[in-house]
């Protein structure tokens, strides 16, 4: 269906639905799918999204694994997925559109006469994002980096916050800021709060980072008591500060082989080496230092480096 005749009213509850938005942009059929669990009670809304990159796939299984698993029965309110959002990204295996070059997490709020990416930012914006009571966002490191299972939150909007410590990951970081064209600073812009989740990637799922994302999305209905219960928090989860933009990590100048001398949540002080960029006969081209102290939460998983690619970003500790 076109998403501009979409109305939730339409759909009954206690019942479960699938379908898929359809609609042309830049000259293209573009279509992403819906699936929603309408619980037997009204009750509040948690709207979630994966494939927002189409080389992160924790958070596209974690959905459909859970649409199957919930029960209307059992639920006061409503579970509304998009398990892929940006599908030609998706069947590409890319992190941003083989259609249009766009990332999709850049170009939010979007354009109904935009490129197909712009026009699946635009149609998920004003469709189904002002539905929610709840929002996250299901990323990963994708197939280049390497990222711990962490979620993320906005730091300024307690409903976010409390939402992210239900969410159950084991670490949490708070961003004082959201940066712009983002999912979530669509959702902040119409005021949905809202989370978002990354885990270790690099084009595989590990099995461990499922079950927790599953878990999380079992916390975030219980916590909106959607279902019945009490989510089930991490122990003692790490707490992270900072902007959280991938756009600020380190970048590589060159083309080369990286050698990490640090690990994923390592504790680096500032001027800490970090690692070198080497060429194929072994000569150090960069060598990367801690511009501050704090954990190293990205490096580039795969060796080969191209340049403008982000090498390292390290997040401070939460006092
Ligand atoms: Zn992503």
């Amino acid at each position: 269906m076109h998403p501009g005749s979409f109305h939730l009213e339409d759909f009954p509850r206690s019942a479960r639905h699938s379908l898929e938005f359809q609609f042309t942009a830049g000259g293209q059929e573009i279509g992403f799918p819906v699936l929603m669990v309408r619980g037997d009670e009204s009750g509040p809304l948690l709207l979630v999204s994966a494939g927002v990159h189409g080389d992160e796939y924790e958070g596209i299984r974690a959905i459909l694994e859970i649409f199957s698993e919930l029960s209307p029965a059992n639920m006061k309110g409503d579970f509304v997925a998009v398990p892929a959002l940006n599908t030609p990204a998706v069947w590409n295996c890319t992190r941003t559109s083989p259609l249009d070059g766009a990332n999709l997490a850049r170009v939010f709020p979007g354009r109904a006469d935009g490129s197909p990416t712009e026009a699946i930012a635009w149609h998920f914006g004003q469709t189904l994002l002002p539905l929610a009571d709840l929002y996250a966002d299901l990323h990963s490191a994708g197939v280049a980096c390497e990222m711990p299972l962490l979620v993320g939150y906005d730091a300024t909007d307690a409903r976010s916050r409390d939402a992210a410590f239900a969410f159950g990951a084991p670490v949490i970081w708070a961003h004082p800021n959201v940066p712009p064209g983002r999912t979530v600073s669509e959702a902040k812009a119409r005021n949905v709060p809202s989370i978002y989740t990354e885990a270790r990637g690099a084009g595989r799922i590990h099995r461990d980072d499922l079950s927790i994302y599953k878990q999380g999305l079992r916390n975030l209905l219980a916590h909106m008591g959607i279902t019945s219960g009490s989510p089930r928090a991490a122990p003692s989860p790490l707490h992270l500060l900072g902007d959280g933009d991938i756009d600020q990590s380190i970048p590589a100048g060159h083309r080369g082989f990286l050698i990490p001398h640090v690990s994923i949540l390592d504790a680096v002080e500032k001027g800490q080496k970090l690692g070198d960029l080497v060429d194929l006969t072994g000569n150090v081209l960069e060598t990367y230092t801690a511009p501050v102290g704090g954990r190293v939460v990205l490096i580039h998983a795969c060796p080969r480096v191209l340049p403008g690619e982000p090498v390292f970003l390290l997040a401070g500790v939460h006092p």
